[in-house]
């Protein structure tokens, strides 16, 4: 395994019950470390070519709508593994199908107000983290 960075989102719904830092804690006690964090309310143009993949699948507007609903917490998190492990420690995109102790199971709301974003892949963490910080903001 090799040291990673992944790119975190905590989504609206997080900020809005203030959650942020319960979250965070998950990521830490698993190892992981926060090494760029930023609070910003995205723009819609934004949020559009962020979630650009799924721009064909029915809930696209809905999304963009709720991620721009209020702020968000965006974030590069550092550690072994950190991709997959990002995702374990995440849970399933649905919290009805999420496991027990990850954060969806524990946060999220429904399907779409689930909390928090990960990056899938290498290849898609490091344009998603290119998309939000400099390298200059990376603190390892
Ligand atoms: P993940 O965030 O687990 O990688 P996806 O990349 O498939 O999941 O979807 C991106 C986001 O779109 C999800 O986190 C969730 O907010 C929303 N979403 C996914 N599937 C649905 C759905 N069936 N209905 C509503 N929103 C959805
Ligand atoms: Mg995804």
């Amino acid at each position: 395994m090799a040291i990673e960075q992944t790119f975190s989102i905590l989504k609206p719904d997080a900020t809005r019950r203030n959650l942020t830092g319960k979250i965070n804690a998950k990521f830490e006690e698993a190892g992981l470390r926060i090494v760029a964090q930023k609070r910003i309310w995205m723009s819609r143009q934004h949020a559009k070519t962020f979630y650009a993949v799924h721009a064909a699948r029915p809930f696209y507007n809905d999304l963009v709508d709720f991620m721009v609903s209020g702020p968000v917490v965006v974030q590069v998190l550092e550690g072994e593994n950190a991709i997959a492990l990002n995702r374990e420690i995440m849970g399933a995109t649905n919290p009805a199908n999420a496991a027990p102790g990850t954060i969806r199971k524990e946060f999220a709301e429904s399907i779409e107000a689930n909390s928090v974003h990960g990056s899938d892949s290498a290849e898609n963490a490091a344009v998603e983290i290119a998309y939000f910080f400099a390298g200059l903001d990376i603190v390892g």
